[in-house]
């Protein structure tokens, strides 16, 4: 099956937004074993919709359009293909009485238009809608599927992981579906894992080795087209050794799981506890740690020492490691080393992660940009120390910085 996703708003057009939904769908497609073919944006306009659904109709066998099933007069994506098809409108009953149920829960009045949140194109089957109103529609004609979903991010994602793959997993039948594995990996950048597994790269045909990079972070994710998941296992499972033995070391889940998201679990599972005690990254670590439920289980907490007096106040730094001209300075090892021992004394918590360097773009303390220093103090062990050089722009930097703190953290 070759998909075409289209995209509707001209939200999208004036680059008020970005057009995130194409790249969830597009990753949900392929997933599916579904080739997207193309990737279409048009505006909040009749003509020029039904103008791209013939031409998507042309190249295409299955058409997934996102946005304008709401109930203002923009919205116009169920007209234009019912248009397109020659096809009436009707009321589907039971998302018209949630609807209902919605208004008279909220005391409001009835709001006119929101009727035609509940309507469907003739034939089409309704698509759950679980976070919002409009209901979505999937429908085949004269080949051609079609998929509608909502705009909104939280409406669109659930109705096509759900009711929207059901459907078309029907329409796949017995063929076969794309299964993959996710790797991720920390403390090793992009191009230095793809030099480990380079022959492996360059040699793939099936499964395929795809490496992603986002946010400070490496994956691969291995895939193969099989009819069920034993099939894919055995499918997978020579490539998947081949680069657990190479990257051992770097290969912290098997997952799409964040860095954070694996240490706050390893630290719950072993009942341990963590403080923080950030300089150059500003509390970001913090902040990344915070982000997964349950941390605080084993998250104490953090400071945030930005100057050397916070330094010595706070985290007991000696005076004569950040000041005088023979100082290490506040970027050095042993202030790393100071701070971290300074946090886990004043917290009394297992691990203490200390966090120290120059984000830049300025030389600071005639250290060069980039260079950072990461302490981990750890009940009953000496204090070690990792001396980093890293590259980028500043938030680059910080967000390198803090990632390869909590890689030194999971190993
Ligand atoms: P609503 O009921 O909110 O009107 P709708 O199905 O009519 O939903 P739109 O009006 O096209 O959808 O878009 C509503 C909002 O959804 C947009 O303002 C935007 O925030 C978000 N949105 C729409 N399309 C996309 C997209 N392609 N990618 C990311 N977000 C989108
Ligand atoms: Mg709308």
């Amino acid at each position: 099956m070759r998909a075409e996703i289209i995209a509707v708003g001209t939200e999208l057009l004036l680059g008020q937004i970005v057009n995130t939904n194409a790249q969830y769908l597009s990753r949900g497609l392929a997933e599916l074993g579904i080739d997207v073919y193309y990737q279409t944006v048009v505006g909040d306009n009749k003509e020029r919709l039904m103008h791209a659904i013939g031409i998507a109709r042309g190249r295409a066998d299955l058409l997934v359009f996102t946005g304008g099933l709401g109930p203002t007069l923009d919205d116009l994506t169920r007209d234009a293909l019912a248009e397109y098809l020659g096809r009436g409108i009707e009321l589907h009953e039971p998302s018209m009485d949630k609807i209902m149920k919605m208004f008279a829960g909220r005391g409001g009045a009835f709001i006119e238009s929101n009727r035609r949140q509940a309507l469907l194109i003739e034939g089409a089957t309704p698509l759950r809608n679980d976070t919002g109103l409009a209901v979505g529609n999937a429908l085949s004609a004269d080949g051609t599927h079609y998929l509608l979903l909502p705009g909104p991010p939280r409406e669109m994602k659930p109705m096509f992981d759900n009711d929207g793959s059901a459907w078309l997993k029907e329409r796949l039948g017995q063929s076969f579906a794309l299964h993959s594995v996710m790797l991720k990996f920390a403390g090793i950048g992009e191009s230095g894992l793809e030099d480990l597994l380079i022959d492996l790269i360059r040699e793939q045909q099936d499964p395929t080795i795809a490496p992603y990079a986002k946010e400070g972070e490496v994956a691969i994710r291995v895939s193969t087209k099989a009819t069920d998941a034993e099939e894919a296992a055995r499918k997978l499972e020579g490539t998947l050794n081949a680069i657990r033995g190479r990257t051992s070391a770097y290969l912290y889940a098997e997952e799409d799981l964040t860095l954070e998201a694996t240490v706050v679990r390893e630290l719950t599972r072993r009942q341990l506890t963590l403080t923080l005690a950030e300089s150059c990254t500003g509390g970001l670590v913090s902040e990344l740690i915070t982000t997964i439920p349950g941390s605080a289980v084993v998250y104490l907490g953090g400071i945030v020492t930005y100057s050397n007096a916070m330094k010595m106040r706070q985290l007991g730094v000696p005076e004569a490691l950040l000041e005088g001209l023979d100082a290490p300075g506040a970027i050095s090892a042993e202030t790393a080393v100071a701070m971290a021992e300074g946090m886990r004394a004043v917290a009394d918590s297992d691990f203490a992660l200390s966090i120290t360097g120059n984000a830049g773009p300025a030389a600071a303390e005639e250290k060069p940009v980039g260079l950072v220093y990461v302490g981990l103090a750890e009940r009953g062990r000496e204090t070690r120390v990792e001396k980093l050089q890293l590259s980028g722009d500043r938030e680059g930097i910080r967000l390198r910085a803090a990632k390869r703190a909590l890689y030194m953290l999971w190993q």
